[in-house]
């Protein structure tokens, strides 16, 4: 199955035909020529198939790791020159009916839950707008009775006049609601697959509406449906086979570039933090983490790749040079976690982030390695 063709299906109907053991057998047994042949075409600037982005996956690319970040760093200088663009995540709640077995905010965790009023995310919103933040993104957990669509919509139009691009990171949706959020502002949506392999997905996910697997995988086709600009997708590293996962994201990707050419489309590859209920945290190493973000940069040389605050400051600022795009800076993960909450009565934080600076921290840095932080992409006026 081609990822590339349209498919009524969405992408569900497309991942369905591609086993993930298949997957994983493969990019576990690449030959070292498929390797040379995948490093030749991107020192080339050549376009990448679909075997050459398995190929520099695979374990054994991993002694070409020089050679993927001198190409991919300058594929990036090419598309995007030094633009770093930044933005800020917004806690809206973190109420949760979902039993998900990586996540803070699982339903059975007895953590403190709370759900902003307006007026306290006018509080929140006012904060990250004095230091600069333009785009901003609005997370909740899966309670649709907490925070239902009408909520969502009311919350955008709070603070729309303050960000010209806004985007939500919720429940998954449908094609009629995401068209609703639009006129409130609503411009780009995030939705992480979590695992792209069907096996774990059911282990992991317990309870609650975040099972239905397909309708999570044909989120991102229901977006751009509705016309969304900004799209971004990811897989949360550390839940299953971790290269299998990064293929199946990188197609992904490209069938959303090609299913919908007018939204910008933006990769992600959280690992798996510490939070509230989560132990035995799976390792995935720096070097084989590096990997894949050039081997994503490679395959997709037009797609943003986002790299969050879970990340240490040293290992962001290093791979800003390299292949990253897009960053969240100063980020809370709890709701009311900008103003609103006094120090020792916060509400529980999805999980803890590893980059701890401040917004300012963060520009001056990126500017002192010669990048560009741009914090407004996008006018209203376009809107
Ligand atoms: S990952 Fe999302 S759906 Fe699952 S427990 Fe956390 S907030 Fe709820």
């Amino acid at each position: 199955m081609d990822p590339e063709k349209r498919d009524a299906g969405g992408f569900a109907s497309v991942a369905a035909r591609i086993p993930f053991d298949e997957i994983r057998g493969q990019v576990h047994s690449t030959t070292s020529e498929a390797i040379q042949t995948a490093l030749r075409k991107a020192s080339l600037q050549l376009p990448l198939d679909f075997q050459d982005f398995l190929s520099l996956l695979s374990p054994g690319a991993d002694q070409s790791l020089e050679q993927m970040a001198v190409a991919a760093r300058e594929l990036t200088r090419q598309r995007f020159g030094n633009v770093i663009q930044i933005f800020a995540p917004l806690y809206l709640s973190n109420e949760c009916n979902s039993h998900c077995t990586y996540c803070g905010f699982s339903v059975g965790n007895n953590i403190r839950r709370k759900t902003l009023s307006m007026e306290e995310l006018d509080r929140e919103a006012d904060t990250l707008y004095e230091q600069g933040i333009r785009h901003i993104l609005l997370l909740t957990g899966e309670d649709y009775r907490a925070t239902p669509v009408e909520y969502l919509e009311r919350a955008a139009l709070k603070i729309r006049d303050r960000f010209p691009s806004i985007s939500i990171e919720v429940y998954p949706l449908k094609r009629d609601d995401y068209a609703r959020l639009r006129p409130a502002g609503v411009d780009g949506l995030a939705v992480y697959q979590e695992t792209y392999d069907p096996a774990r997905y059911k282990e992991v996910h317990l309870q609650g509406m975040k099972r239905r697997m397909e309708f999570r995988l044909n989120c991102p086709d229901r977006a751009g449906q509705a016309g969304l600009r900004r799209i971004s997708i990811g897989a949360l590293l550390g839940l299953s086979d971790p290269a299998s996962e990064v293929y199946m994201l990188g197609l992904h990707a490209r069938y959303l570039m090609h299913q919908f050419w007018q939204s910008q489309v933006a990769v992600s590859l959280p690992r798996l933090r510490q939070a509230t209920g989560v132990s035995n945290i799976p390792e995935v190493r720096d070097r084989e983490f590096v990997r894949y973000l050039l081997a994503l940069r490679l395959f997709l040389p037009d797609a943003s790749i986002t790299l969050s605050t879970r990340e240490s400051p040293a290992f962001r600022d290093h791979m800003a040079n390299l292949c990253i795009t897009q960053m969240s800076a100063g980020s809370k993960t709890d709701p009311g976690g900008y103003a609103v909450s006094e120090e020792g009565d916060r509400a529980a934080e999805q999980f803890s982030i590893d980059d701890h600076r401040s917004i300012f921290e963060i520009r001056s840095r990126l500017q002192e390695l010669g990048k560009d932080p741009v914090f407004l992409d996008w006018s209203t006026v376009l809107k």
